[in-house]
């Protein structure tokens, strides 16, 4: 097969509530069910049609896209027929989304952790977020609306905990003149960083007061109520974009996850339903033939699918918790939008992985930023999500949940540099009460200030020897 063709399958997409199970046409736009309000998960009525194509020849196909040099297959697309088979080439946006490397730790951290383990850096997305994979999904959906005149422009909206909003500006940026962008955030509740991206794609900014639970709830009666197009996670075909991260999982570890843990942190539960999703349609077509663990991590601040979990099965009950401040800030969600499509997969996950295949864990913000340093002091660029996964890497470890052997592959979500407020906090010893944080010392860094005033001419030899006597002390360094 020739990797440079464009795949020649199309699906046929339908909506499927979680909630009353009602099916909706995929030929429209639908955030919430009509019927019931309930959220949809997008599923390909053909789907037995792509069954009939053995798990081996799907895998060389895949294989062999790598080395396609077509934009619209390098990204997301590479495995097209399993994300959004309606779409046509000139409808895909690629900005450079997906396709992120696995890094394994070095032995030193490996030692100190006592487990094999790597990060995948989602970081490296173009807005230095996963958020980029599901955005490219839905925008491109938007790109086909146009082309065949459904619409003629749209007005993206999107409350944000910081990365969506980064990413869909940068999207609709891209798009041109016909999406426009607004961004909803919580006031004081996202990085200086995630605040910039927005106004630099030129999105309009609106800052709220409130949490991001409090910015969802007016997203949502403007989508009611108004012809805007949202852009969260309730958006399901960003969940479908999304689904492409399981995907390279399974392909980096040659098709064989089966002795591999996925750890993943859970805010508002997008990310978590689509690898679980992701991984059940690899089984489904045989692409894989067993499945690999998957631990959703959630900090003791934002913790409402892991209260969900803990309790015994035949009597669990839901409910949102008002959240606390949080170094995982993009995870701190009360109310996760993605609730119902988790129930609904992690019950088909564990009906074929059994119930340890997906499990919830819960830990503390000391937890969270111990981790993320320490990972950065082993060559990471682990953002506090990255981090909230290390910490229940050595949590599940602590709770005999995976094997000495399993390889675990956590989730770095976004940049380190996106969080670097949080790093400084923790080197200054400046957080806030409310997170129970308090520094170790072998953790701490600063710069250290070296006294003097630069000269020129003559004096410039006194002034380099001066500075470099400074450096030699702190240094401790002898001559050679
Ligand atoms: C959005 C986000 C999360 C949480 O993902 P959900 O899909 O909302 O569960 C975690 N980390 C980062 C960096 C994010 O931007
Ligand atoms: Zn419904």
């Amino acid at each position: 097969m020739d990797p440079n063709t464009f795949p020649s399958y199309r699906g046929e997409l339908e909506y499927v509530c979680q909630g009353c199970g009602v099916r909706y046409p995929g030929d429209r736009l639908y955030y919430a069910c009509p019927a019931c309000s309930g959220v949809f998960l997008l599923e390909d009525k053909a789907f037995r049609r792509l069954q009939e194509t053995p798990g081996p020849v799907w895998r060389k196909t895949f294989d062999q896209r790598r080395q396609s040099s077509r934009p619209d297959l390098q990204g997301i697309f590479r495995f097209y027929e399993l994300i959004a088979p309606v779409l046509e080439p000139e409808d895909l946006l690629y900005l450079g989304e997906g396709q992120t490397p696995v890094v394994m730790a070095n032995s030193e951290l490996q030692g100190r952790i006592d487990q094999p383990l790597a990060f995948k850096n989602e970081g490296q997305n173009p807005s230095a977020s996963f958020k980029d994979r599901g955005m490219a999904c839905a925008f491109s959906r938007l790109q086909s609306m146009l082309r065949t005149g459904q619409h003629d422009h749209f007005l993206t909206i999107c409350a944000s905990t910081g990365d969506t909003s980064a990413s869909a500006a940068m999207y609709a940026a891209y798009a041109g003149p016909a999406i426009l962008s607004a961004v909803l955030l919580p006031r004081g509740k996202v990085t200086p960083q995630q605040l910039a991206q927005p106004l630099g794609s030129g999105a309009r900014v609106f800052e709220l007061p409130g949490v991001f639970d409090d910015c969802m709830r007016v997203v949502e009666y403007l989508a009611e109520h108004y012809p805007v197009a949202l852009l969260n996670s309730k958006n399901s075909w960003r969940i479908l974009g999304q689904e492409s991260y399981a995907f390279e999982i399974a392909q980096w570890s040659g098709w064989d996850v089966r002795n591999t843990a996925i750890f993943v942190p859970i805010g508002n539960a997008g990310n978590i339903s689509a690898v679980l999703a992701g991984f059940l349609k690899l089984k489904r077509l045989q692409i894989i033939t067993q499945l690999p663990k998957v631990i959703g991590v959630q900090t003791a601040h934002a913790d409402p699918i892991f209260r969900y979990y803990e309790q015994p099965e035949a009597s669990r009950s839901y409910a949102p918790v008002q959240v606390k401040a949080s170094a995982a800030q993009a995870a701190m969600i009360g109310n996760p939008v993605s609730f119902p499509r988790v129930k609904a997969l992690a019950k088909a996950y564990q009906r074929l992985a059994g119930e340890q295949g997906f499990q919830v864990l819960r830990v503390t913000e000391q937890e969270i930023m111990d981790s993320t340093l320490l990972a950065n002091r082993f060559g990471h660029i682990a953002c506090t999500q990255g981090g909230e996964c290390l910490a229940g890497l050595r949590a599940a470890k602590a709770l005999g949940m995976i094997a000495p052997r399993d390889l675990a592959v956590l989730a770095s979500t976004a940049h380190s540099l996106k969080f670097q407020n949080f790093q400084n906090m923790y080197f200054q010893d400046r957080f806030p009460e409310e997170y129970r944080i308090t520094p170790r010392p072998e953790l701490i860094n600063a710069p250290q200030a070296i006294a003097g005033t630069p000269k020129t001419g003559g004096d410039s030899r006194a002034f380099v020897r001066e500075t470099a006597q400074q450096i030699i002390a702190g240094l401790g360094l002898k001559p050679g």
